[in-house]
């Protein structure tokens, strides 16, 4: 007999919902909810379709499971062992599929966990909650970051969340996530005067102007990281400047420069360095700032400490606690002011053609997810 976890999970993935189309996700989940008692709340916005659900009393110790029922588009289909959304398990018992790690299986490893807690303690203490989007993978505009919003307008009390986001490395469990890099993106327009070539005088080249800029930039050493962040860096990601013409001096230089920063510092922080080393330089320039997410952290704590005790009791496995990758859902959650991590599958094959994950680690994950609801929520108040 399949287990429930992985019939959940093949079901998902049958379903071929690539951001922001959620085709019946989350139906699905709802109906699993609905059944155990859970009170439902859909968020929807634009094309977007998001929920927020609960068990349990308000105003108590709520744990929340957040995750996301898209997935990025399978590429040639003709390049995948298996077809992308019709879930496939090998003689290896990985299951293939679009989205079998990031993160169906880590939705259905949630509601798995939930279900089963509730069966076993139908009158637990605390709250399970759920908040699910159908819009991660794509520009995350009217998914989390809204549903954030609304759930802090009504005052929802939430101290811990996990995100089921991949995030093992060799073995599940092996690295949990407690914090992102901010991301930070400069878009610079240096001005100078257009002009020929052998009339530099009657010219001024915003490449020259801008060299001594880029070496600065380039070594400047802009923090030392700290206990669970690595040093921000700072890369340049586009240079254009030039006509295409061997005799014109350009008028205009683009640069656009990404910074990946840790909680040492502030977006507002490092605009005002960068533009203290432009004005320096005594640069006519034009420049915009994108805050794509700012850092966060969770310090080792009860929520760190539950999920790690529970990986090590039920898989003997120890956990490192990581603030690397790129951004997630995480950086909005945290805007609730709780404890959040980010727990799930290995994420070796995720967005790649041939996606899988392994069978054995998503019935583990299911475990653990349900030994942390235990841990936090039986016996609070
Ligand atoms: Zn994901």
């Amino acid at each position: 007999m399949t287990e429930p976890v992985i019939a959940l999970t093949q079901a998902l993935i049958a379903e071929k919902s690539i951001s922001p189309d959620d085709k019946q996700c989350q139906q699905i989940l709802i109906d699993r909810l609905t059944k155990l008692g859970f009170t439902i709340e859909k968020m929807n916005f634009g094309r977007t379709k998001n929920f927020w659900a609960y068990h349990g009393q308000p105003s108590t110790t709520t744990l929340m499971f957040a995750g996301h029922t898209d997935v990025v588009p399978a590429g040639d289909e003709s390049h995948w062992i298996y077809p992308p959304f019709s879930p496939t398990i090998d003689d290896q018992n990985r299951l293939y599929g679009r989205g079998a790690a990031d993160m169906k299986s880590g939705v259905a490893a949630m509601i798995c966990a939930a279900e089963d807690f509730i069966q076993q303690y139908p009158n637990h203490d605390g709250r399970v909650a759920f908040l699910i989007t159908s819009d991660e993978e794509a520009d995350a505009s009217d998914g989390t970051i809204k549903v954030v919003d609304a759930l802090i307008e009504q005052q929802q009390r939430v101290d811990y969340c996990i995100v089921g986001e991949p995030s093992s490395d060799q073995v599940l469990g092996d690295q949990i996530k407690n914090g992102r890099r901010g991301s930070l993106t400069a878009n610079l327009v240096v001005h100078g005067i257009q002009g020929h070539v052998a009339y530099p005088n009657l010219a001024d080249n915003p490449i020259h102007r801008f060299a001594p800029v880029l070496n600065e930039l380039t070594h400047t050493v802009w923090d030392h990281g700290n206990q669970y962040f690595p040093q921000t860096t700072m890369q340049i990601a586009n240079i254009n400047g030039g006509t295409g013409a061997e005799n014109v001096i350009p008028g205009d230089l683009k640069v656009q420069f990404n910074f990946r920063y840790s909680s040492e510092l502030t977006d507002e922080m490092i605009k005002s360095r960068v533009t203290q080393i432009l004005d320096k330089h005594q640069l006519n320039y034009t420049l915009n700032w994108r805050l794509s997410g700012k850092p966060f952290l969770t310090p080792k704590g009860t929520l760190t400490d539950a999920v790690v005790e529970s990986i090590k009791e039920l898989t003997n496995v120890d956990t490192h606690l990581s603030t690397t990758g790129g951004t997630s859902d995480g950086r909005f959650i945290a805007k609730m002011n709780c404890q959040v991590i980010e727990f799930g599958v290995l994420s070796q094959t995720i967005h790649k053609v041939n996606e899988h994950v392994n069978c054995q680690d998503v019935i583990n994950l299911k475990a653990i997810y349900q030994r942390v609801l235990e841990k936090l929520l039986l016996n609070s108040d």
